[in-house]
């Protein structure tokens, strides 16, 4: 691990190393930007095969959260943290927990953790009983619970932004759309298609969840090896990233791509050859932003009406997209970024990078105290 990495991953403005010995903590705190706000990112468990390879990993997870949150127009920064352990092999996870809890906690509130691959609500539950800096604890505890519901309506405006933008539609009724993965994200999108009498396809290696969703509404599915493939309007993946690939891109027979997955292309380059195919793609941390949105409003004081609300605002994040990319002639993830790069240059110079939990929107030390009990 060196400080060569650091500077050669991006331009972060504190990486904090977590080291608890007699808890069995090895850890790294990343925290990317603080002009827009606080930052915040889950913190993910993971057997990595190297020190180096963890530290590229939270880096690269950093950055792309303040581009997430700029793009969101939320005032958050972006940060993430890793816990290097096997997750099956952690033997006491309160204690494991409670010790990364205190690392975060002297950060002042600069950084705010939430779960990711490999942490539950109840690991973070753990965190909160050492920091108040620590979002998707359970609704019991005042928090904001699974924020996929969240996603999944997030994802649904990008839908109708997409289609709108595409086909010139207003509604999806009627209009073909394919749901790969029917976990927390896809399962929630499906419901709302069906709701919006859109005609949905479902597909998912877990053949339990496909046969419960095709009984409950009455819908057709294809099998994972097909579903990239299937000719349709709106292809919405909701399973694994990198979907879109060298193997993949020349079968696809969709009009339009916009899903919850992370990492939708595998590559940037693939995103421009979606331009040439005439696919219109909906980037994929503009489209599944509204976890992140419904953590935000949690933050604030949690209300699940104003959580939906925020939201919606995927849809006009989304037509911004498209806007950039027609007058820049820019394929739409390059677009993506740059209205996260306007945002972050118009809003930076007004203010001092965030300090912790004296400086507003977030909680004050009242609010902080009120939490804790
Ligand atoms: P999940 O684990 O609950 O669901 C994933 C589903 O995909 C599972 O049902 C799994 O069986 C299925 N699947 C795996 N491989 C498949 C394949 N080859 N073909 C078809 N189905 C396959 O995960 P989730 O929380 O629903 O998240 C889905 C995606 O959205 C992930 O990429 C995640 O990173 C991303 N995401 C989720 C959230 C959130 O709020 N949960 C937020 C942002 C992004």
């Amino acid at each position: 691990m060196s400080f060569e990495l650091i500077k050669e991953h991006g331009d972060h403005e504190e990486v904090v190393f977590c080291h608890n010995k007699d808890l069995g903590l090895t850890a790294i705190i990343a925290i990317h930007n603080t002009a827009l706000g606080p930052a915040l990112g889950g913190t993910r468990m993971w057997t990595y095969d190297s020190g180096d390879d963890a530290l590229i990993d939270v880096l690269r997870l950093s950055r792309g959260m303040t581009y997430k949150a700029a793009a969101a127009g939320l005032n958050l920064g972006g940060g993430k943290a890793v816990i290097i352990a096997d997750k099956t092999k952690v033997k006491n996870r309160e204690g494991l927990f409670r010790a990364f809890g205190t690392f975060v906690n002297s950060l002042g509130g600069k950084y705010i953790t939430a779960e990711d691959v490999g942490t539950t609500v109840k690991d973070m539950e753990h965190v909160f009983a050492e920091t108040p800096f620590v979002t998707g604890i359970p609704e019991s505890l005042g928090g904001s619970g699974d924020p996929s519901p969240y996603t999944a309506y997030g994802v649904l405006m990008s839908i109708k932004a997409s289609v709108k933008k595409q086909l010139g539609l207003e509604s999806l009724k009627g209009l073909k759309v394919v749901v790969q993965g029917l976990g927390n994200v896809g399962r929630n999108l499906v419901e709302h298609l069906v709701k919006e009498e859109a005609e949905v396809i479902i597909s998912d290696i877990d053949t339990v969840k496909v046969e419960f969703l095709k009984d409950k509404y009455n819908l057709q599915s294809v099998s994972p090896e097909e579903v990239v493939f299937t000719e349709c309007d709106v292809f919405a993946p909701c399973a694994l990233g990198a979907v879109v690939n060298d193997d993949t891109i020349d079968k696809l027979k969709c009009k339009i791509i916009s899903g919850g997955a992370n990492n939708i292309l595998k590559e940037s380059r693939h995103g421009d050859l979606l331009v040439k195919k005439g696919i219109l793609y909906a980037p994929d941390f503009v489209a599944n932003a509204g976890g992140l949105m419904n953590v935000y409003v949690e933050l604030e004081g949690y209300s699940k009406d104003r959580a939906f609300n925020k939201v919606e605002a995927v849809f006009d994040n989304m037509m911004e997209v498209f806007e950039i990319s027609e007058a820049e002639s820019i394929p739409t993830y390059l677009a993506a970024q740059r209205l996260a790069e306007k945002r972050l240059s118009i809003i930076a110079p007004l203010r001092v990078h965030h300090q912790g939990r004296n400086s507003r929107p977030f909680a004050t030390l009242k609010e902080v105290m009120e939490r804790q009990g």
